[in-house]
């Protein structure tokens, strides 16, 4: 039993939010129509539906083994990736040049979204390996596009991100995975240890390509040392064919709460056999290039967390709706007939906080993927200047949010259905134990925090700020013409409020970094609550316009819908920030008081 995001919510995003049909003006999406982006969704939607949703609670229930040293996945998970690769969703947003599709990020990010909602634990082969090869499409060079991406857009080869290290995790700094360059031919010979490495082994493709930092012997220390490497599973033969095995080998499975079915390895490099690697891009580099990556896999990240709140909602509504039990507080008649448990102002409450989150994450996600398209393909180079920058700032914020509001979203719902939520034969539990990884896939939400007030804010005289201030305002500006000018108003003083204290925190960090970084998670809370309002104001400006032109009843109600869920955010989320600026504004010192001795 799935529960994908409905079509009139994707819909209501896309096209009357972001008006993603326009992107058909651009030299790049000259062939596309709103006709070919809905063909491309429906068909995401069948294949969620059929090959992802059949098997979510198996996954769970039967994660990979070990079977004579070969690793073992449900039965689904391969159906569902071959599926995805035919119908084009490997390579959906890649170069025509290069086999993709060419289509729109915030096209494809949707797509993506239904089969994240139908099965994240499946959805991570499709998404590591598009992860992977858009690296190399962007960092490798010809010989390594011509050899790699053809079998990893089609499907017949997965990829991984191989970082972290049993000694390196959050401080990727501290890897000690080597790599000697092995004279006289070209290649390098790894040796090391990664661990956590999802889809790491398995058997559903024909190879698999892990892309792996190292250090190449005598390299500097620090992120500066840090080169990338493709590493395959298998070898390739002159006409592209698998030859002998590599020397990496699968150190063991890891038993993780959630996404069970994802394989999840630790993996040794050159433990036995020689490991071959090969450079990609510069020596000691190759942090910044995994960026390329990681800033993707952040977004996705977010998506993923969206998917699976999404799910969980639309479970809950369906059984608040049908659940009798209980009566209004002013029923006098005991025998009176139950009413559905949706007409209780808690269960509302409920289901109203959690629409705020599902959709103002999936109005961020889609947000984000619109500006991977403008920053590419914008009409001017300041346009495209400006998504970049946006992108900077709002990348933390995607990676996070979702994680920490879905999860609260998946925690309604489960409330919502009584004791039936927690139960393993209802599917929100699963849920909730899926999206908890969320918080610490892609670098846990602290070092995210950590990223945006230490980094992003404040880079560049605060650049990237000052470019998301400027869109905040013109919302604003345009939503203080219609009758939503109260809540404009408010977002307008919330927004000022922020402003000062991101300056306050910024001149504080050039004195005292410790001190002006302690609160960071409190300040991410601030910043996330602030552009979820920005993008209900947004929403709800195009609901109000909407919903007045059109006479059917159940579409109106769409609308209505938005319209509630962006008044509960401003009455009930924003208002939470006047506390946490005070906090940060004087700096307090509560944590960094406590001295670790006194746990
Ligand atoms: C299910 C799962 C799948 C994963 N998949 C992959 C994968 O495919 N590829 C891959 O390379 N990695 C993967 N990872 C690894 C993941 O990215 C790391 O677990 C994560 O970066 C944290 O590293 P760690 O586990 O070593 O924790 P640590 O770095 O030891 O962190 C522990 C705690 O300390 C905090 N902390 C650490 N440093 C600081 C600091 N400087 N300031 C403040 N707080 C700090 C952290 O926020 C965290 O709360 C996966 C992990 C999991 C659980």
């Amino acid at each position: 039993m799935s529960s994908l995001i409905i079509p009139r919510t994707l819909h209501f995003q896309l096209y009357d939010v972001l008006d993603a049909e326009a992107l058909c003006q651009r030299p790049r999406f000259a062939d596309y129509s709103r006709e070919a982006f809905d063909a491309v969704l429906e068909s995401a939607r069948g294949i969620a539906a059929d090959l992802y949703a059949n098997h979510q609670k198996t996954n769970d229930e039967h994660e990979p083994t070990v079977e004579q040293g070969r690793v073992v996945l449900n039965p689904g998970v391969k159906p569902a990736f071959d599926a995805t690769a035919e119908a084009g969703l490997l390579a959906a947003s890649a170069d025509g040049d290069l086999g993709g599709m060419q289509l729109p990020h915030v096209i494809s990010a949707a797509a993506y979204a239904l089969l994240d909602s139908a099965n994240a634990g499946t959805a991570s082969y499709p998404l590591l390996t598009v992860g992977a090869a858009n690296l190399i499409a962007e960092c490798g060079s010809a010989e390594q596009k011509a050899t790699w991406l053809p079998p990893m857009f089609s499907g017949r080869f997965t990829g991984t991100m191989a970082l972290t290290e049993p000694e390196a995790g959050s401080s990727l700094a501290d890897i000690r995975t080597s790599a000697i360059r092995h004279q006289p031919s070209d290649v390098y010979h790894i040796s090391g240890t990664k661990i956590w490495i999802s889809a790491g082994e398995h058997e559903i493709a024909e190879n698999i390509v892990h892309l792996v930092l190292a250090r190449i012997d005598g390299a500097p220390p620090g992120t500066k040392g840090i080169s990338l490497f493709i590493v395959p599973k298998f070898l390739l033969n002159a006409d592209g064919s698998n030859g002998q095995r590599n020397g990496v080998t699968l150190g063991g499975l890891i038993h993780k709460m959630g996404w069970r079915g994802t394989s999840s390895t630790l993996l040794n490099f050159g433990e036995k056999e020689p490991c071959v690697g090969y450079l990609v891009g510069e020596p000691h580099k190759g942090l910044a290039y995994m960026f390329h990556m990681m800033n993707e896999a952040r977004i996705s990240v977010g998506r993923t967390a969206t998917g699976m709140g999404h799910a969980a909602h639309g479970h809950a509504v369906e059984y608040a709706r049908t659940r009798r039990q209980g009566r209004p507080p002013n029923a006098k008649d005991p025998l009176s007939p139950p009413v559905p448990i949706i007409e209780h102002a808690d269960v509302r409450r409920m289901l109203l906080e959690s629409l705020a989150n599902v959709d103002g994450s999936l109005a961020l996600i889609l947000e984000c993927a619109r500006l991977v398209d403008d920053q590419a393909t914008a009409p001017t180079p300041e346009e495209r200047a400006q998504a970049a920058a946006l992108l900077e700032v709002l990348t933390p914020l995607a990676k996070t949010c979702p994680s920490i509001w879905c999860q609260a979203a998946i925690s309604n719902a489960m409330q919502v259905m009584g004791g039936y939520g927690y139960a393993r034969e209802y599917p929100v539990e699963q849920l909730y134990r899926d999206n908890r990884l969320n918080q610490i896939h892609e670098g846990t939400n602290g070092i995210q925090a950590l990223d945006l007030l230490g980094r992003k804010v404040v880079q560049q005289n605060g650049a990237a700020f000052l470019a998301l201030m400027a869109r905040i305002r013109a919302t604003i500006a345009s939503a203080a013409q219609t009758p939503l000018k109260p809540l404009a108003d408010q977002l307008g003083a919330a927004l000022g409020d922020w402003a000062a204290c991101t300056q306050a925190l910024g001149a504080a960090m050039a004195k005292d970094p410790v001190r002006a970084l302690a609160n960071a998670n409190v300040y991410l809370d601030v910043a996330g609550r602030v552009v979820y309002a920005w993008l209900w104001l947004r929403m709800g400006v195009t609901a109000d316009g909407r919903r007045s032109t059109v006479d059917d009843d159940e579409l109106r109600g769409f609308y209505e819908g938005k319209l509630a869920a962006m008044r509960y955010w401003f009455a009930f989320e924003l208002p939470r920030i006047s506390p946490d600026i005070a906090l940060l504004s004087r700096l307090d010192s509560t944590t960094l008081d406590t001295d670790p001795a006194w746990f």
